[in-house]
Parts: structure tokens; sequence; C-alpha cells
């Protein structure tokens, strides 16, 4: 259900139940009007919802006029320090402005910057970082990191409040992840507003990406934060929003784009799958359609487990096997396989259904017999997850009781009701653990 309370970015809804809302900020100089156009550009095509830009000096605020007019999707101003600077941003256009109160100059700076978006209309993200505590709650910072960030959150809000400002979200981050976790869960028990989620200074595309998914993904699963931001070491913004629409296809929050699956491979592999793999995945992109897309690396098993997808491939030695909804639709050479699976779905994308050649399909489906009853012993790990989901069968354990998310439209799928914590309990799981 997300945050009770909702805001709007220009078009944008967060929080109060509207889908999770992606979002990214531009790595390049502001004032350098064509390349921080050129990547607002390319986050936007790769499915940003709302973009953040840099707002540290007099020439970005120029800047800002333009970019914010040109800009296809609604543009956050980003600033520290230099409350003249937020108040120059909303004449300049902003659609939000991002601040931290405790930099910015004390609250009659907070307040001024609050009364004009206030009458511009203009909601700001307020956000407390690990690394910029007020000095008072350094002490508790040391004894509990945790308590400190949400106490710090909490203050900021009261202040808001007190301003009568209530037009903002809220960010807690940390380069910690499970400090992140457990402080915005303690958040989000405390307040109502929109809640913007990110771990700072993830790291790399690899390392980073990981940290988001566990730290953010964890939370988005709880029902917790209404945006999300991935931050990575990289200059390439486009792929922190990949990242995030993983993160949020994955807990089947949003849908966007196709879904690749593919299996982990084994010794059974008979063909290059790493190559075959990357270079679909890399082709897939240039579609908009979810068309879910699975790659086998062998067809012992048959299409098994894959059956649910809309396409799929497996490979064998020298040929493969296309197939479609768990039914053979052709067989084809190995070097020809992953264009083949593409020319079938793009034929099926333009007529609205999977075009199937009887004689085709029956070609297919005696060679992924053949293949089957041949290694019909073989005992392959999709075999034994069989077995062993047959076994639990009989035992009596319902394997497939409802799933934890459903798959709704929106954030809505999501339960936001959080275990409550025992004592003994991990702070970040809820888990019972016992003490030694
Ligand atoms: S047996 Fe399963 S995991 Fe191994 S290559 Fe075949 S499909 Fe992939």
């Amino acid at each position: 259900m997300a945050s009770k309370r909702q805001i709007w970015v220009k078009d944008v809804p967060i929080g109060g139940g509207a889908p999770v809302v992606v979002q990214t900020m531009t790595k390049t100089e502001t004032a350098n009007l064509d390349a921080t156009m050129e990547q607002i550009r390319k986050v936007a095509d790769a499915g940003s919802d709302l973009v953040r830009v840099a707002v540290p000096r007099e020439k970005d605020v120029e800047a800002l006029k333009t970019i914010v007019a040109d800009s296809p999707i609604p543009v956050i101003a980003d600033i520290h320090f230099n409350y003249t600077l937020a108040l120059k941003a909303i004449d300049a256009g902003a659609h939000c402005i991002r601040l931290n109160p405790g930099n910015i100059g004390g609250p009659d700076k907070v307040a001024q910057v609050a009364e004009k978006a206030t009458a511009a209309g203009v909601p700001m993200r307020i956000g407390v970082n690990s690394g910029s505590l007020p000095k008072h709650l350094h002490e508790l910072e040391r004894d509990n990191p945790v308590d400190a960030l949400v106490q710090a959150a909490a203050e900021f809000v009261e202040l808001m409040e007190r301003l009568d400002f209530e037009n903002f979200k809220v960010s807690i981050k940390s380069t910690n992840v499970p400090n992140t976790i457990a402080a915005n869960r303690l958040l989000a028990e405390k307040i109502e507003y929109p809640i913007h989620l990110g771990i700072t200074e993830a790291g790399t595309k690899w390392s980073g990406s990981l940290k988001s998914a566990v730290g953010l993904g964890t939370l988005l699963a709880d029902g917790v934060g209404d945006t999300i931001r991935i931050s990575l070491s990289t200059f390439h913004a486009e792929e922190e929003v990949k990242v995030a629409w993983e993160i949020l296809k994955a807990l089947q929050l949003r849908e966007r784009g196709p879904v690749l699956i593919a299996c982990p491979t084994c010794g059974r592999l008979q063909f290059d799958m790493d190559t075959v793999v990357a270079e679909i995945e890399q082709r897939l992109e240039q579609y908009t359609e979810p068309v879910e897309v699975a790659v086998l690396g062998c067809a012992v098993n048959g299409i098994g487990e894959a059956s649910h997808a809309d396409f799929g491939i497996t490979g064998a030695k020298n040929e493969g096997l296309i197939f479609a909804h768990g039914e053979p639709l052709r067989k084809v050479p190995q070097a020809q396989l992953v264009d083949a699976l593409f020319e079938e779905i793009d034929k099926s994308l333009d007529r609205g259904a999977v075009d199937v050649d009887a004689r085709k399909a029956a070609e297919g489906a005696e060679w992924l017999q053949k293949i089957e009853d041949e290694n019909a012993d073989e005992l392959t790990p999709e075999r034994i997850a069989q077995m062993e989901a047959e076994a639990a069968k009989e035992k009596g354990l319902d394997v497939t009781a409802e799933p934890f998310l459903k798959p709704v439209g929106g954030n809505g799928g999501a339960s936001r009701a959080r275990p409550k914590l025992d004592e003994d309990a991990s702070p970040v799981t809820g888990r019972r653990f016992t003490r030694t």
C-alpha cells in the first residue's frame, strides 16, 4: 500500500498507492546543456520516471530553465548548502527540490524555501545521509546509527510540519545496507509521507546493483518505499535505471519490457550459452512489450520449467529448438538459433498471435522427444527439483501456496504490514535467532 500520503512531481504521483517511481541522477555538469539533455533523454528512454540534476552553481540554475522546458520527464533540482539556489531553482521551474534541511543554513532558510515552494506548488524531498547527521545526534549515531538516522529524519519532518509544509517525501540513506533497511522500516512506521529509497555510494555496476537489490528489494517486499534511485559508480545513468527496473520487475511491482529467464547451466550444456544469453539480452532491450523469453542450455529436460515463457530456445550440439508457450515451433541449426528466435518474436508481435507451422512444430516435437528419451535417466537440476516438489506434496507440504507478492499493478501488490520484531529477532530480517 506504500505510504498513505501522495505527492506529485509535475505529473508523476509518488506514494499513496501509486506505482513505485523510478528515478536517477545525471552525471554531467548540469550547465553543459548538450551533455545533460543527452543523458536525460537516455534515462527517459530507459524508463526513468523522474530525473535529478545537481545545482551547485549559478550557471546550473541558468541551465535549469532550459532543461525543465526540454526534458521529457520531470526534473528535480539537487541543492546543498546554498538556500538561494533552491529559491532560484523554483523560479527556474524545477518540478521538485531536493535538500537536506540540516545543511542549508538553519530553519529560517528552510522556511524561505518552503514558502516559495508552497507558492509555486513545488514538492520537496528532504533527506538525511549517514555521513551528514546534525551534531546533536553524533553521540547517538555512535551508539545506535539506525536510531540516529530515524531521529534526524523525524526532526526534519517536524520542522516541515511546523512550517506548514507537507508537500514532501523523505529519504534516509546510508552506505550500510542493514542500517538502511532497519532505519527505513522504522521510519515507515512513524510517518505517512512518501519514502525515497536508495543506498548511498552503493559501488560499481556489479556490487552496487547487488547491494541495492538486497537493500531496496527487502524494503519494497515489505511495502516500504515509493520511489527508488540506484546509485552506481558509472557515468551511464541509464544503467541505474535498468537496475531499478530489474528490481521492480523481480518483485512484480511494475512491468516494463521483456523478462529474460535462463537456466544456470551445468555439465550438460551443449553450446556457448554465455554469448547467446548476452546477445538475446541486448537485442531484447529494443522491445517494450513484456514478452518473457527463456533460454535453456540443453534439451535433456524438454521445455519443462520454461513452459510458461512466451518464447524460448533450447540448444543442443548442432541444432536447437524454438518454442512458444511450452510448445515446439521449429528446430533450427545452432548458429541460427538467436536470429530465428527473434524472427518468431517479431512475427508474433506483428500478428498478435504465435504463428505455428504444424509440420515444423511436429518435426521439432519429435526432435525434442528423441533427446528426452535418450536422456531419460539423467538426474538434471530440474528433475531433482521436480522430485523434491513431489516428495513435499506427498508429505502434505503445500508447495503451491499463494505467493508473498501478488502480481498486480502499482505497489498495491505488496503488503505494508511488517512483522513486529521481538527482542531476539534480527533487526533486519525480523527472524528469530538463538543467543549463544
Ligand atoms: S540440465 Fe538444466 S541447468 Fe543443465 S544445461 Fe540443461 S537446462 Fe541448463
